[in-house]
C-alpha cells in the first residue's frame, strides 16, 4: 500500500503534510484534463489533480504566485522554482493540488509484505481532449491497467459533451506522430512556443540537421523534426508539478525571443534579462529551469554540463494545425521514458510505451 506522504515542490517553498489531502491513500481517482488552459499555464500535456480538505497553510501560498485563468479557477504556483501546485475553484472555495506535488510512501499492506505502488493517480477519463485537434497525448492512454478510459471532447454533463469513438482514437494515434515534415510545408517557417499569459514567447527556427547528423537528439527517422520524450525524474515532477515532463530537445543556436534576437544561454543567462517575465531557478549546480513569473509556465531547462541542447516544455508550443503533440515539427521516442525509475504514474508510462501488437 502507498500513502502520500507530503506535498512539496522542489525547492521546498511549497509543503504541506500529507493530512490535508482528501484521501491520503494512493492512488487517488482523477481525470486529466487536455485543455488549452491547463497546459499552456503548466508546459504539460494535460493536467490532472487530487483534492484537498481546504486551504493550504498561509506560508504556502505567501510563497506562490495566483494566476486567475477564469471566472472559475485560480492557479498558484512556487514563485522560487516556477512548481504549480494548486487550483481553487472559485465558485465553491474547494482545493485542489497538481498531482505531481504528492510525495508517496509505501507502508505495509496487510499481508504484512511491502507491494511497490507506483501511481499517484488512477486516471479515470480524459476530459477535454478537444481543445487539441489530435487530441494530444489522450489517444495513447485509452487503456491504463485493465481500464477503458474514455475521451470526452469537452466534460460530461456540458452541452455537446461527446465520446470519442474508438475509430477516431485509432486514427488519431495512426497519423499524429506521423506526419512527414516535407509535406506540411505549412506547419510554419518556425516553432512558436507561448505561456498562457504571452509573456514569455519564443521562435524555435527549424532543425539544422544534415542527413549525416547523429546525436541522441537527432531523430532517428525525419530529420526536418526535432526529438522529444518524457522526463519521469522527480526534479522535472516538483518543478512542472504534473509527473510527465514533455521534453523536445532543440540546439540553442535555433532558439529566438520574438525579436529574433538570439537567447542567451549558459551561466550568463542568469544575470541577462532578454525576457522581463522569464526567471530561472537553479535547480543544482549545473542546471537552470525557467518558467514565466506570471502564469507559471515551465519553458525550458538547460543543464551547463551539455549546452549544445535545450529541453523545451511541449505544453508551451503552439501548433499552427492546433496539434498538441505537434507531431508535424516534433519526432516522439515511444520507446524510453527518461528516468522512468523515478516515475510515480507507472500505468500512464505503460500505456504510452505500449505499441499495439496488431
Ligand atoms: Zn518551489
Ligand atoms: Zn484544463
Ligand atoms: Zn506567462
Ligand atoms: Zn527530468
Amino acid at each position: 500500500m502507498a500513502t502520500a506522504s507530503h506535498l512539496t515542490c522542489l525547492c521546498g517553498s511549497i509543503k504541506e503534510a500529507g493530512t490535508l489531502l482528501t484521501s491520503q491513500t494512493l492512488p487517488v481517482e482523477n481525470d486529466i484534463c487536455h485543455c488549452n488552459t491547463c497546459r499552456y499555464t503548466t508546459g504539460s500535456l494535460g493536467a490532472w489533480y487530487v483534492s484537498l480538505t481546504g486551504s493550504p497553510s498561509e506560508e504556502s501560498l505567501s510563497n506562490a504566485i495566483a494566476y486567475k485563468t477564469s471566472e472559475k479557477y485560480t492557479r498558484f504556483f512556487c514563485k522560487k522554482c516556477g512548481c504549480n501546485a494548486f487550483l481553487r475553484s472559485d465558485r465553491d472555495g474547494s482545493w485542489a493540488a497538481c498531482s505531481g506535488v504528492v510525495e508517496m510512501e509505501q507502508t505495509e499492506g496487510m499481508t504484512g509484505r511491502l507491494s511497490v505502488q507506483k501511481n499517484i493517480s488512477r486516471v479515470l477519463s480524459h476530459i477535454y481532449v478537444g481543445d487539441g485537434k489530435d487530441g494530444g497525448i489522450a489517444p495513447f492512454l485509452t487503456k491504463l491497467g485493465d481500464r477503458d478510459v474514455p475521451c470526452y471532447n469537452t466534460m460530461p454533463g456540458e452541452d455537446g459533451a461527446e465520446v470519442l469513438k474508438k475509430r477516431e482514437l485509432q486514427q488519431l494515434r495512426e497519423t499524429l506522430l506521423h506526419q512527414p515534415a516535407s509535406e506540411t510545408r505549412d506547419r510554419g517557417e518556425a516553432i512558436e512556443a507561448s505561456c498562457h499569459c504571452g509573456s514569455c514567447q519564443l521562435h524555435i527556427a527549424p532543425p539544422p540537421y544534415e542527413v549525416w547528423s547523429n546525436g541522441w537528439y537527432v531523430p532517428k527517422g525525419d530529420h526536418n523534426k526535432y526529438y522529444a520524450r518524457f522526463c519521469g525524474c522527480r526534479s522535472c515532477r516538483l518543478t512542472l508539478g504534473f509527473t510527465l515532463q514533455p521534453w523536445t530537445y532543440i540546439p540553442p543556436s535555433q532558439i529566438y525571443t520574438v525579436n529574433d534576437e538570439p537567447i542567451v544561454f549558459g551561466p550568463k543567462a542568469r544575470e541577462t534579462t532578454q525576457i522581463e517575465k522569464l526567471k530561472h531557478y537553479q535547480s543544482s549546480e549545473f542546471v537552470l529551469r525557467s518558467f514565466c513569473i506570471v502564469c507559471g509556465a515551465t519553458m525550458y531547462y538547460q543543464s551547463f554540463e551539455r549546452p549544445y541542447i535545450i529541453d523545451v516544455s511541449v505544453g508551451v508550443l503552439r501548433s499552427r494545425f492546433g496539434n498538441i503533440m505537434a507531431g508535424e515539427w516534433l519526432e516522439w521516442d515511444r520507446g524510453i521514458v527518461s528516468k522512468r525509475n523515478e516515475c510515480v504514474d507507472e500505468e500512464l508510462v505503460e500505456a504510452w510505451l505500449s505499441r499495439p501488437t496488431a
